[in-house]
């Protein structure tokens, strides 16, 4: 599916509320392969109820890439399990039952599961009765579907018979409180992933190997760059190396900002709740922070820098001329987001965005928004990741001006057109006080990240903080307030390139980019030498004293993902050169001898090109 046809489809069909009886009676099935990949779950509840008699049932939605089932069971299941129950599986498609859809009469369909010793099925139900009678309603008739031996509650779509369920595997078990309710019964929730062609299902698999060895979170042990560690949950501790990577990343989005006239600044990160409450995220947002109690007043860690650079904003009289003000911000956030859901770098407790607030005239909107694209577009470019953006227009329950808001989404809308960038609109999606461009990235496995964001914010900023300008006839007006951030989290932003590069990041963000190994004990000091002269030219070098032997060196370089290997015998350090060996090469790619001046230029050119 493409990116035009997902965004397309999650306005066609709206996400029922979370942990409502619609919820959980939505089978996920909104295609023909989620039909196809939900009447899979209905096989396997059958094939586990036939090897696990008495087993009851949750829910058995189609997901992402395949289904999943949820079962309360008499003992926890094994990988040996799977396979008996794929195995089993298997026989129900080769039985080609059809699927037979029913209608029951609410309370003839209450009784049918009741019989069947099925509490969760009957929950659903009598949800839906109490809703059915609180609105007023007649309560509708029990849908129900039924193949073979096998029936279970459900408003469909299915395929049409079991035969036409394509190669299938599942994958793995883990815990699912019922309802996602931490109070309620944990059940087990097998996965697992069906396509319509076994090409597919192995290109699946294949690429579901690769995320594992990707995984971020190993990558990040394996190359010493950070560690996570209970006394404080999703915040990374970030080593040097890491600490390496991410200097060079702010390094050279400052020098963007400096030649784009940003302004860099720092706000606190402990304020007074009152702040939040002008801005209108106490109201909303108050869950998500971390609130202390200070000589009895309410303060918060910041989860987001925007209003404080409203009080610099104000520190004086701005004119029409001052604008456009560009405020960045590399501001340290804390969000309280709940331990269970925490990931790594991509979903963390405390993260520093490359954040920016600039002020414009309405009249500067559209240039700054093209300014922006172009900020994304070069420095995207440095990772060669191919950004693609998603324009959100005005939700529901907006707050600000009609006309504002139209005018705005105008201009932005010319901004994307005029940049000649590929986007696509998704309506009634933006802030409540802003329409925004979201940018998003494939990486090297396909999979979408949410990166970027550009907000044109007309209100929340400027109104609820009476931002004014002095505009040429004398008179305050209102200036627009951007809220944008390029890489969004940083921490984030290294995880992804972690996973896309698999850890072999591109020379320029390296945390070492090479490593000089003396053949022997003798050729230590012109190592050093060497060493010497790429480090005066800014290059991270590290010098392999070890006592290993050079096989050793060089594979341990490799497992560090060093890009480039320079090796020293006796040779190479009486005519000062070094052999060049490239951490990609081929086994039997002839090596380099190169000059230690002509190697020092040649990488510090392409650290400088920062190519990908
Ligand atoms: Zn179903
Ligand atoms: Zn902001």
């Amino acid at each position: 599916m493409s990116d035009e046809e997902r965004h397309e489809a999650d306005d066609d069909f709206a996400a029922p509320e979370r942990g409502s009886a619609d919820e959980l009676l939505d089978a996920g099935a909104h295609s023909e392969l989620d039909a196809m990949r939900h009447s899979a779950a209905h096989v396997m509840a059958e094939a586990v109820m036939d090897l696990f008699p008495g087993t009851k049932l949750g829910i058995g939605p189609a997901i992402e890439d395949g289904f999943y089932y949820d079962f309360e069971l008499p003992r926890a299941l094994t990988p040996d399990d799977l396979a008996a129950i794929e195995a089993r599986m298997a026989r129900s498609v080769a039985a080609d039952h059809p699927f037979v859809r029913h209608e029951l009469p609410p309370a003839q369909g209450r009784a049918f599961f009741v019989e069947r010793g099925q509490p969760y099925k009957v929950e659903i139900l009598d949800d839906l009765a109490a809703r059915s009678a609180a609105a007023g309603e007649p309560m509708p008739p029990t849908s129900t579907y039924e193949h073979g031996p096998f029936v279970d509650l459900c408003k469909g779509p299915h395929v049409a018979s079991t035969g036409r369920i394509g190669p299938f595997k599942l994958l793995s078990v883990a815990g699912a409180y019922w309802r996602g309710d931490e109070k309620r019964p944990m059940l087990q929730r097998i996965y697992g992933t069906v396509w319509a062609t076994e090409d597919e299902l192995k290109a699946y698999l294949w690429r579901r190997e690769e995320a594992k060895k990707r995984d971020h979170r190993r990558l990040g042990v394996q190359l010493d760059l950070y560690s996570f560690h209970d006394v404080s949950p999703g915040s990374a501790f970030w080593h040097p190396k890491g600490q390496r990577i991410w200097r060079t990343l702010e390094t050279a989005m400052r020098e963007l900002q400096e030649q784009g006239g940003y302004e860099e600044v720092s706000t606190p990160i402990l304020v007074n709740h009152r702040v939040w409450e002008q801005s209108g995220h106490w109201d909303y947002y108050r869950d998500n922070m971390f609130i202390l109690d200070i000589e009895g007043q309410a303060y918060s860690l910041k989860p987001m820098n925007c209003p404080e650079s409203t009080y610099i904003y104000r520190a004086r009289t701005r004119s029409y001329r001052d604008l456009p003000l560009r405020y960045a911000e590399y501001g340290r956030l804390h969000r309280n987001e709940r331990s269970g859901v925490l990931h790594g770098l991509t979903r963390v407790r405390h993260f520093i965005q490359d954040d920016a607030h600039i002020y414009v005239r309405p009249d500067q909107l559209a240039d700054e928004m093209r300014r922006l694209i172009e900020m994304v577009k070069v420095s995207y470019g440095w990772f060669g990741l191919e950004p693609h953006y998603v324009f959100a227009t005005k939700p529901d329950g907006a707050i600000g001006d009609p006309a504002l808001w139209a005018r705005a989404e105008a201009l932005i809308q010319s901004a994307l057109d005029e940049s000649g960038v590929r986007y696509t609109i998704k309506p009634r999606d933006g802030t409540f006080y802003a329409p925004k461009i979201d940018i998003y990235t494939d990486d090297a496995l396909g999979r979408e990240w949410q990166m970027a964001t550009i907000q044109a914010d007309l209100t929340m900023l400027p109104e609820r903080f009476d931002l004014t300008y002095i505009d040429e006839h004398g008179q305050p007006q209102r200036p627009i307030a951007i809220h944008r951030a390029i890489y969004g989290s940083i921490e984030r932003f290294i995880g992804v390139l972690i996973e896309h590069f698999g850890g072999a990041l591109p020379l320029w963000i390296s945390p070492v980019q090479a490593v000089v190994i003396p053949i022997a004990d003798r050729h230590l000091p012109p190592a050093g030498e060497l060493a010497a002269l790429l480090r005066k030219r800014g290059l991270r070098v590290e010098v392999d004293d070890s006592d290993n032997r050079m096989q050793n060196k060089i594979r341990l370089a490799q497992e560090q993902k060093i890009p480039y290997m320079l090796i020293l015998g006796d040779r190479e350090a009486e005519a000062r050169t070094a052999t060049v060996r490239r951490r990609d090469a081929a086994k039997d790619e002839p090596q380099q001898t190169e000059p230690w001046a002509e190697l020092a230029d040649r990488l510090a050119a392409e650290v400088a090109a920062r190519t990908f």
